[in-house]
């Protein structure tokens, strides 16, 4: 009988192999699930265009918060797990580049509890709530700072004995009964799949030095100009837009300022901030995310892509869920003679 788990005989050596797994992909969501299948002992290798630096991950403000994501179900499940884990690594791995920041969400108009609520230990109602808004909420997060959260997913696969690879796929590699293919390509996954319900949605962000601002800062009650401030150690992401349909990547310098303007009327210590960069992603926006299995040949591959404006956000829940999808994949595969 065939033994359960990642583990399965090679045929003609005799000798145990670790099943492989190839995940195509090196943003947030990429890089996690790949830990999580190397933490579980599955031979990981991941590939990539872009590695991780140059993607829409590197530009998230990386806020833990469930933005532009359904279904709103799965979402809170995945963004609890996330939550949850982020909460750990701040307190266990402090190089990792994630700490727990308090902060406030503003709302304007009718103020309900937010639908994420079972996702959070804690949540506050606004006390002192400024001219012009209605009321908020005041809760601690997770906040990462992509440019040492990104290599420290990468430092942590390579010490679990996986790989990461620059490599462009014109398609996605083919699965078989020993290897399974995750497909974590974001918003590429609208030409790979053929998935015409994958579109950007552009974000704008400047970064400023920091300058002594502590605690994140959002409000979303009009989508059309979203504004939020979030703290790093050495500067703070200061956002945002949101353009549906937008693919330009380049930086446009009046939405910066208005940008900029807008936050610090929020946040006045932004007032004569020195700039230090202007950056775009391109959200990967679905109606949902899409984490599913799907059999090709005798192989299996894990889409996991679509997770809009919140990637950080769900990016452990869904590796959990990758995980245990590869693993039904494995232990449904005919066995290998
Ligand atoms: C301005 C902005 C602010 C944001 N703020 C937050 C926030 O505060 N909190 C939050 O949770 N989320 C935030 N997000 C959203 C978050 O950035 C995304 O949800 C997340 O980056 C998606 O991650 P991903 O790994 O799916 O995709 P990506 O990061 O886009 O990675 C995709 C990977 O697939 C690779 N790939 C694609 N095609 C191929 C191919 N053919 N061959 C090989 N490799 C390929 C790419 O090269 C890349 O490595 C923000 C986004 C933006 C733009």
């Amino acid at each position: 009988m065939r033994p359960e788990g990642p583990y399965r005989p090679r045929a003609r050596r005799g000798t145990l192999c670790r099943v492989r797994v190839i995940v195509v992909g090196a943003g947030v969501v990429g890089l996690s699930a790949a830990v999580r299948l190397a933490e579980h002992r599955y031979d990981v290798a991941v590939l990539a265009r872009d590695l991780p630096a140059e993607t829409t991950s590197a530009v998230a403000a990386a806020l833990w918060y469930p933005y532009r994501a359904s279904p709103r179900d799965a979402v809170t499940r995945w963004s609890a797990a996330t939550f949850t884990e982020l909460t750990r690594l701040a307190e266990q791995s402090p190089a990792c580049g994630v700490s727990s920041r308090w902060g406030t969400e503003l709302v304007r108009g009718q103020v309900t509890t937010p639908w994420w609520r079972d996702a959070v230990p804690r949540l506050d109602r606004l006390r002192d709530v400024p001219a012009g808004y209605d009321g908020g909420w005041r809760l601690p997060v997770p906040v990462a700072d992509m440019s040492v959260y990104l290599p420290w997913l990468v430092a942590r696969l390579e010490a679990l004995g996986g790989t990461l690879t620059r490599a462009w796929l014109p398609a996605l590699p083919t699965p078989g009964r020993d290897l399974t293919v995750v497909n974590a390509t974001g918003l590429a996954s609208r030409a790979l799949t053929g998935d015409p319900t994958l579109s950007p949605v552009r974000g704008q962000v400047v970064l400023v030095e920091q300058v002594g601002v502590e605690e994140w800062l959002l409000e979303h009650s009009d989508e059309a100009a979203l504004t939020y401030v979030v703290p790093r150690q050495e500067v703070v992401v200061v956002g945002g837009t949101a353009v549906e349909g937008d693919y330009d990547p380049r930086p446009d310098p009046a939405t910066g300022a208005a940008v900029l303007a807008r936050a610090t009327r929020l946040v006045p210590a932004l007032a004569g901030a020195r700039v230090v960069g202007h950056r775009v992603g391109l959200r990967p926006a679905r109606p949902t995310v899409r984490l599913e299995a799907e059999q090709v040949g005798e192989g299996t591959v894990v889409h996991c892509y679509g997770h809009g404006g919140a990637g950080v956000t769900l990016s452990w829940g869904c590796a959990d869920d990758v995980l245990a999808a590869v693993q039904h994949a494995g232990a449904a595969a005919p066995a290998t003679r």
